[in-house]
């Protein structure tokens, strides 16, 4: 079961697994360079950067093969996967927790679109709009008034996210919520 030698020979150009600290996790690599028939030298196919061959943390701790004596030193620990900073991983969440929300906000603005063909009015600060318009903002791009949150607010559907707008600013009287 556990020959140690040259179980799975890897050639120089072959894809593999391994580590990748950049990425933070096993990535595809490309073998760049061999030492005495272990691989030396990877690019990661998904960062495109080079660096040493570091194995991916397999369920079971099996090495294939040693590393050359020479610059030896290493403990298997510190070719272990990094652990991630608890900042590291905060910031990796909330990065996720923006991207989902962006997600989901284009995947209902398209539903939207889809169902609300009305053309689009401009919107400016002293106009007046109620749900179901379709305005275009100068900045936001495309919107649907989801709701009147206030007399002079509404809530309208961007592409990229859901936002508050005022309205009616400058008219003397406000227009009853339409209900
Ligand atoms: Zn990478």
């Amino acid at each position: 079961m556990s020959s140690a030698k040259k179980t799975d020979t890897v050639n120089v150009g072959e894809d593999i697994d391994a580590q990748c600290m950049k990425c933070r996790r096993v990535t595809n690599h490309r073998v760049v360079s061999l030492l005495d028939g272990v691989v030396k030298r990877v690019l990661c196919l998904t960062c495109q950067s080079q660096h040493n061959y570091r194995p991916p943390v397999a369920a079971k701790p099996a090495k294939p093969a040693k590393p050359a004596s020479a610059k030896a030193e290493k403990t298997p620990k510190e070719a272990r996967l990094p652990k991630e900073t608890k900042e590291e991983r905060v910031r990796k969440e909330a990065l996720k927790a923006a991207q989902d929300e962006l997600e989901q906000n284009g995947k209902q603005w398209r539903s939207l679109r889809e169902k609300n063909k009305s053309a689009p009015v401009k919107y400016t600060l002293d106009g007046t709009y109620s749900a179901d318009q379709v305005l275009a903002h100068p900045r936001f791009g495309t919107g649907f008034v989801i709701r009147l949150v206030m007399p002079n607010k509404i809530e309208v559907q961007f592409e990229d996210s859901l936002r508050v707008l005022v309205m009616n600013i400058g008219r003397p009287e406000p227009p009853a919520p339409p209900l």
